[in-house]
């Protein structure tokens, strides 16, 4: 499912926010603080973003609301400064990394709906090209309480589950990956991934996909070794979306691969 993305005009705050800037290599997770969000319509969720964009132009006289983006407790994500901007959510990461603001804060703890709207979000700038697999806690960056101690074990366990945490792939049997964290997982594998450094389980769960796409491994099948025959498999399955699919476009999953190998999975099923 895609999340429902709501623009920043929509929410009510200037549309470009900060300078220009490109964070693609992973996710932060922040939370409001010690006092509560308050749960209500959708038009207070907003309400709330344009009150922390006025306290940090304001308050803390910077360009603006310093997150990308905002989930709310409806699991509405609200655009923030967007992807392509500087943030100003995390020393030594405003440049690199996509601030999320999960909205709670002292001990709540997120619905579900926020929860599977972060997930979908997640799945969204994987497909953005962010390196969403990455997920990291604010204080992985500074000394802070941010974001808070349930959200922190959730970034620590990976898991983004309504009920407790996802099961992993399972095994060999090739049928590929069984949840979107999983998935997710699957971005920036890279020829030479295998065996011999521990992804065996995230390529067979690849060479899966690759065949339910359509695509090929005559030699090898789901071996779990990410060589050239996965390669060109995977380069074949992206020509067949309409991809230039150029020599060596095989070798890496990138997050524009991936949602061409998804794209071909979902052609196959229609
Ligand atoms: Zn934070
Ligand atoms: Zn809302």
């Amino acid at each position: 499912m895609a999340p429902v993305i709501e623009s920043a005009a929509t929410v009510g705050i200037p549309s470009s926010i900060g300078s220009y800037g490109r964070p693609r290599s992973g996710v932060v997770v922040h939370y409001v603080g010690s006092s509560h969000v308050s749960r209500g319509s959708h038009a207070s969720c907003r309400a709330q973003v344009r009150g922390w964009h006025s306290y940090h132009r304001n308050g803390n006289g910077w360009a603006g609301l310093g997150y990308h983006f905002c989930v709310c407790h409806h699991g509405i994500v609200m655009t923030g400064r967007g992807l392509n901007r500087v943030g100003a959510h995390a020393p030594g990461a405003n440049a690199s990394h996509v601030g999320v603001l999960i909205m709670l804060g002292g001990s709540q703890r997120p619905t579900a709906n926020q929860l599977k709207g972060f997930r979908e979000f997640r799945s969204w700038l994987g497909r953005k090209g962010v390196r969403s697999s990455n997920v990291t806690p604010h204080s992985r960056w500074i000394s802070t309480s941010c974001p808070g101690n349930h959200l922190r074990s959730r970034v620590s366990s990976n898991s983004w589950g309504a009920g407790g945490t996802i099961p992993s792939t399972g095994g060999s049997s090739g049928g590929g990956a069984s949840t979107e964290d999983d998935e997710m997982s699957l971005i920036n594998l890279r020829k030479g991934d295998g065996k011999k450094n521990g992804r065996r389980e995230h390529v067979i769960a690849l060479q899966g996909l690759i065949l339910k796409a359509g695509g090929s491994l005559p030699e090898y099948g789901t071996d779990g070794d990410y060589g050239d025959e996965t390669a060109e498999g995977l380069r074949k399955v992206r020509k067949s979306v309409g991809s230039a699919a150029k020599k060596g476009w095989g070798n890496r999953v990138s997050g524009h691969a991936y949602a061409q190998l998804m794209q071909a999975v979902a052609k196959r099923q229609d």
